[in-house]
């Protein structure tokens, strides 16, 4: 399937200010720039990947998180908020609301790199 772009969505930009965990044709996954924590994005605008792509994605995710935090930490939350047009879902701990104030933000150093924090 084509991925579909459209110019004025910030997923669909994928601007690469935070830590990138995974990228590959399907989604990438990168700490929320909202809420700092690790957030799957399709690569296509849209809200219907297939069923197969939604459970690799959920799987990349999750992958992340275990980096992030250990294993068996936090959940999926797939409630589009901010982009409701665009699939993405994140990946809550149980610190997440408070994160985005107590935590300094990850920066971009390549997909798969060491986690860096902004200084
Ligand atoms: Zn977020
Ligand atoms: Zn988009």
């Amino acid at each position: 399937m084509a991925t579909r772009v459209v110019d004025d969505c910030e997923l669909c930009e994928a601007a690469r200010f935070t830590h990138w965990y995974y990228e590959d044709d399907i989604c990438w996954v990168a700490d929320c720039e909202a809420c700092s924590t690790p957030m799957v994005v399709w690569k296509s605008h849209g809200t219907d990947p297939s069923q197969e792509d939604v459970e690799w994605m959920l799987e990349r995710l999750k992958a992340a998180g275990v980096e992030r935090f250990g294993p068996e930490v936090g959940s999926i939350d797939r409630t589009m908020r901010q982009v409701p047009e665009h699939f993405h879902a994140h990946l809550r701990d149980a610190q997440w609301l408070s994160r985005r104030w107590t935590e300094t933000p990850s920066k971009y150093s390549g997909v798969g790199g060491d986690r860096i924090l902004l200084k």
